[in-house]
């Protein structure tokens, strides 16, 4: 199937559901992306900085960028020009740096906090009390450049839809606590980011307002695959 198919096939699946689709171009050229972009895609998100920015550069500027992957604190002020939500934020650290480069840039950087939810070993993610630590934290107030928009996580990596359900339902729950206890009067604390090829029905089903898709809209990774990385 084309890109614009599959694209379609996705929208049509999606078609009563606010939940947004971020179509995840990482490793694939821009031909592929200026396909799914003549078919109407405007939100594209990247996991490297450097292809990110690459990407930005020779695109078309009405583009809304998303960072999924891992972002270091030196490779901050590149993307701050531009970037539209940086989905993977891990530390008090990081966010004071984004709120630095954002006030440079004369904007605001809307970002989500990544939670670590599942089984497996991975570096990156925070769990509930480290977000609660970093959201009490006493420079947190100060930071007027960042707006936190919401959660993002990434399932294991199974077979298993009972383990995928629970860590989607916990991550929502999450979500869900904090909106009551930290963002009760922010509109725009809204955004649950879970989802990805494998697993997007379910995130559905258990409160997803953000898929992120990546071979299913452009087909396999050949050369790379899946590396939550710098
Ligand atoms: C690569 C990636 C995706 C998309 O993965 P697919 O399985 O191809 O849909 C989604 N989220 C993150 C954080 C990724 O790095």
């Amino acid at each position: 199937m084309s890109i614009e198919k599959n694209l379609k096939a996705i929208k049509n699946e999606l078609q009563d559901s606010p939940v947004q689709l971020i179509a995840i171009s990482k490793t694939k050229p821009t031909e592929d992306i200026l396909e799914a972009y003549e078919a109407g895609q405007r939100a594209f998100g990247e996991n490297q900085v450097q292809e990110l920015v690459d990407k930005y550069e020779i695109l078309p500027k009405d583009i809304a960028w998303h960072l999924v992957g891992h972002l270091q604190t030196n490779k901050v002020k590149y993307i701050a020009p531009f970037v539209h939500l940086i989905h993977a934020v891990d530390s008090i650290k990081l966010l004071k740096e984004i709120n630095k480069h954002a006030l440079k840039n004369n904007r605001t950087i809307d970002c989500l906090l990544q939670v670590y939810i599942a089984e497996e070993d991975t570096k990156f993610g925070m769990d509930h009390s480290e977000i609660i630590e970093l959201l009490r934290d006493e420079e947190f107030p100060s930071l007027q450049n960042i707006r936190i928009r919401g959660l993002m996580g990434i399932a294991s990596n199974t077979d298993s839809e009972k383990v995928v359900k629970e860590e989607f339902y916990e991550l929502k729950s999450l979500f869900d606590g904090l909106k009551l206890s930290f963002f009760r009067k922010d509109d725009y604390f809204d955004t649950v980011s879970m989802g990805m090829s494998s697993d997007y029905k379910i995130a559905i089903a258990e409160g997803s307002t953000m898929i992120r898709l990546g071979s299913t809209i452009f087909g396999k990774r050949v050369t790379k695959h899946f590396k939550n990385n710098d």
